[in-house]
């Protein structure tokens, strides 16, 4: 009997799925945006698909695929970016879909289960106490909680609060390790860190307690110039406005908000650039004052003064930022990519402007104005009109070479597409909680190749991943 069939017989109580068609859609996340990643992991797909119902199933499924030496790569909704969920040597998906409970609610915490969809713990959390999450990646609708923290890094709220990986934004995570006999481990703390971000490449998150924040009626705004540069000079002096209350900022360079927001578009000329925003309702009359004093912007969209049919028919202005603003372009135009781009402050408008002076309409701009170490400064997930992987480099190192760090979102480890260089209080972690290697295998360069030089500029190959 193969591994594999053993495997099942010992989890035959377990809800199961084998299909081949079924595992691999459980296989895939967002990688498809990366050409790159495109080509390297298109064919990618795992053995099994486990939907624990409970923390002691999941003990089960990890003690099962320890013995037997079965890789498990844990699944939230599936919409990281980089080919993070995806298992790259097969073995269990393990879908955390049905561990979705909202276990407790007080003044400024929540404690949930890590398969709860991000905007279903906000609804118990509005009902119970008029409360809400602090942050939430534009898939608000559809990531985990788990899934955001172990594979996210920030999103709308972020102009307010900084990014996960600021401390206080996450209180406690519960892990379990992945041994002969898996541990429970209750992190805080600096030890958050140890897990956060890591791919679920050293332990599985079943419980997560994160703080909250008060919830307000958010207003979708959408504030239009003729100029780009002068929607960037907009949103950094909105952002440092210390009594407006707003949750999103995002300027958006034309032709993008005309030709991808199609639903919006009627609001939109082709020229204008939009600086995409979130006030809360009370702030409105302040917000509208603040546009007045700027004689090159105007509002084209407020949802509170808007036809309850458009509203109705609106996405809301979150789907239309950070990752939504690229699936909104390649729905349009299947050919672009983008990049993930930090302005660092104070310089953050004038390194903007270079870049839009650089590459022009080949990359088309989009900022996200956020709280970054106490200063307000972008981010950028600027669109790529795509033409070689080639290219594709040298754009990225136009920016680097311009003081504008890529986190680069054409790559599947976690090293190449964040700091480059080894995480060492994950590596270590990784050596105490997952000895065999076996979880999300081939994501974690220093564990896979100790000596491996990140200033190469070679690509990593991850020597387990299933030929095509
Ligand atoms: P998955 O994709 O299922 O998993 C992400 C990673 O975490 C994988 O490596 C997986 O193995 C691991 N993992 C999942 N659950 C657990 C667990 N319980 N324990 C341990 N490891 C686990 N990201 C942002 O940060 N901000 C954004 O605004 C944003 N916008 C996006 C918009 C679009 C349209 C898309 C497609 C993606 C966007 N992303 C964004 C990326 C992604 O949506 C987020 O990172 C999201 O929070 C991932 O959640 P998920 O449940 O889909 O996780």
């Amino acid at each position: 009997m193969s591994n594999l069939d053993q495997l099942k017989t010992e989890l035959a109580g377990l809800q199961l799925e084998d299909n081949p068609q079924i595992v691999k859609q459980k296989s895939r996340d967002f990688f498809w945006y990366s050409p790159v990643l495109k080509q390297q992991l298109d064919h990618v797909t795992g053995d099994l698909v486990v939907t624990p119902k409970s923390e002691e199933e999941i003990i089960q499924v990890l003690k099962a695929c320890y013995a037997l030496d079965i890789p498990v790569t844990t699944r939230g909704a599936g919409t990281g970016n980089y080919g993070q969920a995806m298992p790259l040597s097969g073995g269990v998906i393990l879908n955390l879909a049905e561990l979705n409970k909202v276990k407790s609610i007080r003044p400024g915490v929540v404690v949930v289960e890590a398969g709860a969809i991000i905007s279903k713990i906000d609804e118990e959390c509005r009902a119970h106490s008029g409360q809400e999450l602090r942050l939430h990646p534009s898939t608000y609708r559809t990531a985990t909680i788990g899934g955001f923290i172990a594979g996210g890094s920030g999103g709308v709220g972020s102009i307010n609060w900084g990014g996960l990986r600021d401390l206080g934004n996450v209180i406690r995570l519960r892990v379990l390790t992945m041994e002969a006999e898996p541990r429970v481990l209750e992190l805080t703390g600096e030890d958050l860190h140890k897990v956060m971000h890591a791919y679920g490449t050293n332990g599985i998150i079943t419980e997560v307690e994160m703080p909250l924040t008060a919830a307000y009626d958010w207003v979708d705004v959408l504030v239009g110039f003729d100029e780009f540069m002068d929607g960037v000079q907009f949103a950094d002096r909105l952002g440092n406005q210390d009594g407006l209350l707003v949750k999103e900022i995002a300027p958006i360079a034309a032709p993008v908000p005309h030709d991808y927001f199609l639903r919006h578009k009627k609001f939109i000329r082709k020229d204008q650039s939009v600086v995409v925003c979130m006030v809360a309702s009370f702030a409105m009359d302040a917000f509208a004052a603040f546009v007045r004093r700027n004689s090159k912007a105007s509002i084209l969209y407020r949802s509170d003064l808007a036809d309850e049919a458009d509203v109705k028919s609106l996405p809301p202005a979150y789907e239309l930022a950070w990752n939504h603003t690229t699936l909104r372009g390649l729905r349009v135009e299947p050919g672009i990519t983008y990049l993930q781009v930090l302005y660092p402050f104070p310089d953050q408008i004038e390194k903007v402007r270079t870049m839009v002076e650089l590459l022009g309409d080949e990359v088309p701009a989009h900022l996200e104005y956020v709280r970054f170490d106490g200063k307000i400064t972008c981010f950028g997930l600027p669109i790529v009109r795509y033409t070689t992987e080639e290219r594709l480099n040298e754009i990225i190192k136009l920016h680097e070479d311009n003081g504008c760090p890529v986190f680069n979102p054409h790559r599947y480890t976690l090293e190449e597409g964040g700091m480059k260089q080894t995480d060492e209080v994950q590596l270590a972690f990784k050596k105490e909680a997952d000895p065999k290697g076996l979880l999300n295998p081939g994501k974690m360069i220093a564990w896979e190749d100790p000596s491996y030089d990140y200033k190469s500029d070679k690509l990593f190959l991850f020597p387990g991943l299933q030929p095509a």
